[in-house]
């Protein structure tokens, strides 16, 4: 392992993360700011030039990461597309932040990026197959095969958000109709939140979206309740939230039923933003894998939360220098 520092850069819809480490994981130095997305990829790449300057000042370093919200072609390093950032159509990103620094740059989507930071710093370490399944806004993950990442033909592997689950389901921002991520992320939790009380359900759901600056009853609609406001209900012991989350971990664990079926994984690390509802959440899911997955892959496989956090896309990209470079 190299005693040089890397840096890894998190490009997300709305933040920049940006640390330096050593090859162990170790955070040195870090940046965080926000993405301004709305500004078009110019004012973008600034801020993370600026903000790479910022962390790697001084520091001897051996290259760069960066995971990225979106489509990327690995071989030519080009964000070919993002819903999460306006205007980035074919944006050759490797090549702009390798030009600016003279350093080996690696470029992949975040959540892919993710899964291999899990592999070298977090939940799976010393795991040589395994899936990492993030749940926000979104699903997506990566997967670890052999402890290596498995890419693909065109290094688009990995979409797992939008395998089909239910195909008289919700129309998915995709274009295709009841992928995974229109039934179990926060955005399905959300809706289903917003169905529910606006048929007039008995839940408190509404006082917490009301806690939320952004959120409340505008002109009547309850548009703006979020997955966060159903989680703290729940917490609070309301019913119908706990239901929403369970019925969510439902339809987590039936798109785990078809990973587990086709990878057989020792470990499945869920992060994202719902993995923070804990048990609530992956309890449900883990019950449908046990029911419903195939008897062998079902004994093999662990169901965890993943250990990386906030971090995990810009660990993941130091992880990717790591892998691309060193291995
Ligand atoms: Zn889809």
């Amino acid at each position: 392992m190299p005693k040089q520092m890397i840096v890894g850069v998190d490009l997300g819809g709305s933040k920049i993360n940006v640390i330096l480490s050593d090859s162990s994981g170790n955070i040195k130095e870090r940046d965080l700011r926000d993405t301004l997305a709305h500004e078009g990829p110019e004012a973008v790449i600034k801020r993370i030039i600026e903000s790479i300057k910022q962390v790697a000042s001084g520091a001897d370093i051996a290259g760069i990461g960066i995971g990225a919200a979106g489509a990327c072609e690995t071989s030519t390093g080009v964000i070919t597309l993002s819903p999460n950032l306006p205007g980035w159509h074919n944006i050759p990103l490797k090549d702009i932040i390798q030009r600016e620094f003279s350093l080996p740059t690696y470029l992949e989507n975040d959540a892919t990026v993710a899964a291999l930071g899990e592999h070298y710093f977090g939940g799976g370490v010393g795991i040589e197959n395994l899936v990492y399944v993030t749940v926000g806004t979104g699903i997506g993950g990566g997967i670890i095969i052999g402890g290596q990442l498995y890419r693909g033909a065109s290094g688009s592997a990995g979409e797992i958000g939008h395998m089909t689950i239910d195909i008289n389901g919700p129309r998915c921002n995709c274009g295709n109709i009841g992928c995974w991520e229109t039934l179990a992320s926060g955005t399905a939790l959300a809706r289903e939140a917003v169905r529910q009380v606006e048929a007039g359900a008995q839940t408190t759901i509404l006082n917490f979206a009301a806690g939320d600056p952004r959120a409340g009853r505008e002109g009547g609609s309850t548009k703006k309740v979020s997955a966060q406001s159903v989680f703290l209900a729940a917490q609070d012991g309301d019913r119908l939230a706990k239901e929403l989350i369970s019925r969510t971990g439902y339809y987590l664990g039936v798109g785990l039923v078809n990973l587990v079926n086709i990878f057989n994984p020792q470990l499945v690390l869920i992060g994202g933003g719902l993995s923070q509802m804990g048990p609530l959440l992956l309890d449900p899911a883990i019950k449908v894998v046990r029911e419903r997955a195939f008897e062998l892959p079902a004994r093999a496989v662990r169901i965890e939360p993943a250990r990386l956090g906030a971090d995990a896309g810009a660990m993941g990209a130091v992880a990717l220098v790591l892998q691309e470079k060193f291995s």
